[in-house]
Parts: structure tokens; C-alpha cells; sequence
């Protein structure tokens, strides 16, 4: 009987990784998935084949936005094995029954060139809001990247831009007790406390919600990163689908034609 060092049981996208991860550091590695096609909720399947055929969905993720926030792509190498992103700008478009509408590029200053159209106080208010949320997301990425509870890892992780990133956000008490209040209220707390106007702040709540809970769940205020980052990290559709990332993962291991 063959002996692995790991067994991994289910390979969606974490499983994934984790087991390319574990065989470049030289483990023998046994991934177990109990479909037909890794990659879990990661993947772009034939949904309806008699109704629509030949033409694929992606059945549960669809935007890649963390992905960008860790060295994941360029360590595993996945454009080699076939990841290609396409970058969507703008990044979000919502009408508004009152006929106004929020339509967000990869530019915020574009982005509030558009809500001065309706709100100038707003678009101020709205470059505010995404230089908070960003400065926050770029202090706490270190975390990310770095073994859980290794103290020197995440030290490593943090240069002078990232420094100032977190002393921006945490410092002075009054600072600091500022972000525990912000982060401790909902999204709709916080999008209430900025704008005034329903039609900017009904998209940023839905997408505050893609964390999981309602825009009114108190502690989830954070939510706001998911707008955050489609301005700054990019906000990537890879092309051939959801599927791109776990096939170029799986790579070159996987079975042909999956
Ligand atoms: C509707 C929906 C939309 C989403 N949209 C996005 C999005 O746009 N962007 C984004 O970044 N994230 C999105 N997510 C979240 C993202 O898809 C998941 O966080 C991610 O796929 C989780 O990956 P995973 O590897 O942990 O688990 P999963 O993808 O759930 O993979 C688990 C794997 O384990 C296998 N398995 C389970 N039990 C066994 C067993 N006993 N034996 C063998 N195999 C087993 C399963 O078949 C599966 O392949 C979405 C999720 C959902 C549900």
C-alpha cells in the first residue's frame, strides 16, 4: 500500500492549493475529491446540457478579488498552466428606480466624478470611505500572508508603505477607538453615517453582505473592502471561467479533460 505524508480530503479551491503547496515543499501529498471535476465551488461546468449546450456557468464563485491580495499566482506560477485574468472596468453598475445610478471604474476619482453628477458631498464622502477601507485592507494583508500565529512571519510581512498603512488607521487612542467603534457597527451603520444618498449606498450594502450576513449585522461593517478592492487590487474574471483557477492549480497533475 502506498504511504502519503498528507491526505487532503475534498479539492475545491483550498485544497487545492494547499496540496501544491505541500508538494513543493516536498511532501507526498493524497488529495481525495469525490467528484468527477476538482475545484469545488471553483468551477465552470455544462449546467444545462439539453437546454443550453456547450455552454458553460460558472456554478457558485465568479469574481476572483483575495485571490489578489496573496502571492498565490505568482508562486504556484498559474499563467503558465493557463490563469488569465480579465480585469472589468468599471467594476460595478446598479440603477436606481429614481433613475439615478452608481457605476464604479478601477478609478475612484472617476468613480466620484460620476456621484457628483447627483451628490458633490457625497463623492467627497465616497473617496473618504474607500482611502479608509483601503488603508485598512493594505494593514492588515501582512496577516494574510503569513502562517497563523507567527509573530515574526507577519512582522516580516509589513514594509514602511504598510507601516504607515496600519499607524493610519491604529495610533492615537482617539484613532484607535475609532476603528474598534467602526469595526464593531454594520455596513448600514457605517454607509448611513458617510452618504446621504440611496442610490450610492444600496450597492455598497449588497456588496458589504458578500461577506455572509446582512448589511445590518453588527461587527461586519468590514464588508466594505469587497467595494474597496474593486478599485485598488483588481477585481479579475479569469478568462475560460472560475474554472481557469482550479484547472491551472490542479495542473499539471490533473486528468485531461476535466
Ligand atoms: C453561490 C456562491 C457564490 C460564491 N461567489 C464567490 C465569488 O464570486 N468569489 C469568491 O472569491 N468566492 C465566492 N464564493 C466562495 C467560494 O466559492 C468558496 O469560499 C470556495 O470555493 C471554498 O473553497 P473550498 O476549497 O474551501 O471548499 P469547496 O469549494 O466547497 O470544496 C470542497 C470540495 O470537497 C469535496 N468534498 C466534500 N466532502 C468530501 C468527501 N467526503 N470526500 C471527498 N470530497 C469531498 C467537494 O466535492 C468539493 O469539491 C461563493 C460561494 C458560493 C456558494
Amino acid at each position: 500500500m502506498q504511504a502519503f505524508d498528507v491526505v487532503i480530503i475534498g479539492a475545491g479551491h483550498n485544497g487545492l492549493v494547499c496540496a501544491a503547496y505541500l508538494l513543493k515543499a516536498g511532501y507526498s501529498v493524497l488529495l481525495l475529491e469525490k467528484r468527477s471535476v476538482p475545484g469545488g465551488a471553483a468551477t465552470t461546468e455544462e449546467a444545462m446540457p439539453e437546454e443550453a449546450p456547450g455552454f458553460k456557468f460558472n456554478l457558485c464563485a465568479i469574481d476572483h478579488e483575495f485571490i489578489h491580495l496573496g502571492p498565490v499566482v505568482e508562486e504556484l506560477e498559474l499563467a503558465k498552466y493557463g490563469l488569465e485574468y480579465l480585469y472589468c472596468d468599471p467594476t460595478v453598475f446598479c440603477p436606481h428606480p429614481d433613475g439615478k445610478y452608481f457605476l464604479a471604474h478601477r478609478s475612484v476619482e472617476q468613480t466620484c466624478t460620476g456621484i457628483a453628477r447627483y451628490s458633490p458631498r457625497d463623492a467627497q464622502k465616497y473617496a473618504e470611505f474607500i482611502d479608509f477601507w483601503q488603508r485598512l485592507l493594505r494593514s492588515i494583508i501582512p496577516v494574510f500572508n503569513a502562517p497563523p500565529k507567527s509573530i515574526i512571519d507577519i512582522i516580516g510581512n509589513y514594509d514602511l508603505q504598510r507601516l504607515r498603512d496600519l499607524f493610519s488607521v491604529l495610533g492615537a487612542p482617539d484613532k484607535t477607538l475609532d476603528l474598534v467603534r467602526t469595526l464593531l457597527t454594520s455596513a448600514e451603520d457605517s454607509l448611513n453615517e458617510y452618504f446621504d444618498a440611496e442610490f450610492l449606498k444600496a450597492p455598497l450594502a449588497r456588496l458589504a453582505s458578500e461577506l455572509g450576513a446582512p448589511p445590518s449585522q453588527k461587527t461586519l461593517a468590514i464588508g466594505a473592502i469587497m467595494m474597496a478592492m474593486r478599485h485598488k487590487s483588481g477585481y479579475g474574471q479569469a478568462t475560460r471561467g472560475y474554472r481557469g483557477v482550479s484547472k491551472s492549480v490542479a495542473q499539471p497533475g490533473a486528468e485531461p479533460g476535466w
